[in-house]
C-alpha cells in the first residue's frame, strides 16, 4: 500500500474521507443521463477482480471503490436505464434513492410500533393511499415487503388458513390437501407458492389468457370437492402482456363460494393511478388481499412490495410471531402497528419509507403522468408496429407491455437480434414466449424511454 495514503480509521469511525468518496460516486451515479445499459459480466473476469479481496486485513476504501465502480458495476445491466425493456424495468426516482440512503443511515428497524413508529405511520399513510385507490375499506392495511413473491406467499398463507379455519367450522373435512384456484397465466410465484405451502392448484383456463369469473365458476361447478378450494388469485395485469383479469367477476364467485379473493398486481397494480386504464381493475375494491410492486412501477428502489388486507386481523392472527422476547411488542393500544404480523418475517427495513418521500415530494399527480406516459408509449409502438410492414403485432396492450413478431424470424433470430442490440448499446430486449412461439416483448415503464429509441429498435429488426 502507497505510504501516502492516509491511515484507516477503527471500524466504527466515521470516516470523512471514505464519506467523501461514497458520496461523491451517488452523486455521480444519480446524474447520469442516460443511464448506460452495461454488460453482462464474465465469471473468469470477475473471480480475479475479487480474487485475495476479503482477508484478515482490509485494504484501501479508495481501492475497494474503484474496484467496484471500474469492474463490478460495468457488469451489471442497468435495470433502470431508458433502454432496459426487457422483464419488468426499473425506474426509481432521485427523490426515493436519495431517501433511500436515508433509510439505510437511519438503521431503521421496521419490526414494530414501539420501535419505529415515526417510520410505520408513513408507510402506513401510503399503504392508505393504495388502498383507497382500489377501494379497499377503511380498517384496511398490511405492510410493505421485499416482492411480489414474498407479498403473495404472505398472503395465501392468510387465505389458506383463514378459509381452512371456515370450513373446519362448517363440518368439512378435506379429504386431501387444500386448494387455491389460480389462472393458467398465474406469474410463477404463485405456483412457487403453493408448493411452499403444500396447497394445491386448481388451474383454471383461460380464454385469450383473461381469467374470468365465469370460467372460476365453471371449474369450480365441474369439481367434484369445491370445498376444499379456500382461495382464487386473480392478476392485476400479467407480466408477460399486460392483462388484466375480470376482476369483478373473480370477486363475485368469490363472495359465492366463500373463497379468499387475492389480487396479484405487482407490476400492473400501478394503473390504478392512470385514469385511461382504472377501469379495467374494476371489482379490485373486492379483494381480500392485493399486491403491488412499487419497486415496478411506482418508481421506488428495490426492494419494495405493498400488501394490503381488506381485514389486517386475520393476517395477524396468522403471522405474529410469538416468543417471549418478542411480548413487549403486542400490546392492547389502539394505535400499535406491527408491521412484522402481517407477513412472513420478523426484522425489516422500512422499505416503504423512499416512496413514501417520494410521493410527499412529487405528489400523485406526477406518479399518474409517468404511469400514463408508458401506456401511451406503449399505444403508439403498438400503432407504430401495425404500420410496419415487415413487424406483426400480437395483441393491443392492455398496460405496458407489448408483444409482437418479426414475420419470418426464427427463436435463434430473436435471440440473436437481442444479443446484437446489447452489444450495441441500443437496448436490452429479451425475447419471451407466447402460445409456444418465440416473439419479442418491449416492456415499458420508464418515462425516459423515448419513441426515437424504440423506433432505433425496431429498425434493426428490417
Ligand atoms: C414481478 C411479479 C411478481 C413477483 O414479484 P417480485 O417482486 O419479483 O418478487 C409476482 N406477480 C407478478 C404479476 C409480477 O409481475
Amino acid at each position: 500500500m502507497p505510504e501516502t495514503r492516509p491511515a484507516r480509521l477503527p471500524m466504527h469511525t466515521y470516516d470523512e474521507n471514505l464519506a467523501d468518496m461514497v458520496f461523491a460516486y451517488m452523486r455521480e451515479r444519480l446524474q447520469l443521463d442516460p443511464v448506460p445499459l452495461d454488460h453482462p459480466g464474465v465469471k473468469d473476469k470477475l473471480d480475479r477482480t475479487l480474487d485475495g479481496l476479503l482477508g484478515a486485513d482490509g485494504n484501501d476504501p479508495a481501492d475497494v471503490l474503484a474496484l467496484y465502480a471500474d469492474h463490478l458495476a460495468p457488469a451489471v445491466i442497468s435495470c433502470d436505464s431508458p433502454r432496459f425493456l426487457s422483464f419488468i424495468p426499473a425506474a426509481p426516482t432521485k427523490a426515493a434513492l436519495l431517501f433511500d440512503m436515508v433509510v439505510s443511515s437511519a438503521s431503521l428497524q421496521g419490526i414494530s410500533w414501539l420501535e419505529a413508529a415515526g417510520a410505520v405511520a408513513a408507510e402506513n399513510q401510503v399503504l392508505r393511499l393504495i388502498a383507497d385507490l382500489a377501494g379497499l375499506p377503511e380498517g384496511a392495511g398490511g405492510c410493505f415487503v421485499s416482492g411480489g413473491s414474498a407479498g403473495n406467499l404472505s398472503a395465501l398463507v392468510v387465505a389458506r388458513d383463514t378459509g381452512a379455519r371456515r370450513r373446519l367450522a362448517e363440518g368439512y373435512v378435506p379429504s386431501g390437501p387444500w386448494r387455491v384456484a389460480v389462472s393458467d397465466q398465474a406469474h410463477s410465484s404463485i405456483g412457487n407458492t403453493l408448493r411452499i405451502m403444500g396447497v394445491d392448484a386448481l388451474v383454471v383456463p383461460t380464454a385469450d389468457h383473461r381469467l374470468t369469473g365465469a370460467a372460476v365458476r365453471a371449474a369450480l361447478a365441474a369439481d367434484p370437492d369445491p370445498r376444499s378450494v379456500v382461495g382464487v388469485v386473480a392478476t392485476a395485469g400479467t407480466t408477460n402482456a399486460g392483462i388484466v383479469d375480470d376482476l369483478a367477476g373473480v370477486g363475485a364467485v368469490a363472495d359465492e363460494y366463500d373463497l379468499w379473493f387475492h389480487v396479484d398486481g405487482a407490476y400492473g397494480g400501478a394503473g390504478l393511478f392512470a385514469p385511461s386504464v382504472r377501469a379495467k381493475y374494476d371489482g379490485i375494491e373486492r379483494a381480500d388481499s392485493f399486491v403491488v410492486d412499487p419497486h415496478k412501477w411506482l418508481f421506488a428502489p428495490f426492494d419494495c412490495a405493498a400488501l394490503v388486507y381488506r381485514q389486517p386481523a386475520l393476517a395477524r392472527g396468522v403471522h405474529t410471531q410469538d416468543a417471549s422476547y418478542l411480548d413487549v411488542l403486542h400490546t392492547d393500544a389502539a394505535e400499535e402497528w406491527n408491521p412484522t404480523d402481517y407477513a412472513y418475517h420478523l426484522t425489516r427495513r422500512a422499505r416503504g419509507l423512499p416512496l413514501w418521500f417520494s410521493l410527499a415530494v412529487h405528489g400523485t399527480d406526477a406518479y399518474r403522468d409517468a404511469i400514463e406516459a408508458a401506456l401511451t408509449l406503449a399505444r403508439d409502438t403498438a400503432r407504430l408496429i401495425r404500420e410496419t410492414p415487415h413487424l406483426e403485432l400480437i395483441r393491443e396492450p392492455e398496460l405496458s407491455a407489448v408483444l409482437f413478431r418479426r414475420r419470418g424470424w426464427s427463436a435463434e433470430d430473436y435471440h440473436a437480434w437481442s444479443q446484437r442490440l446489447l452489444a450495441g448499446q441500443i437496448g436490452f430486449v429479451t425475447p419471451t414466449g407466447w402460445e409456444g412461439e418465440t416473439v419479442a416483448r418491449f416492456a415499458f415503464l420508464h418515462p425516459g424511454t423515448t419513441p426515437e429509441m424504440v423506433r432505433e429498435m425496431l429498425d434493426t429488426m428490417a
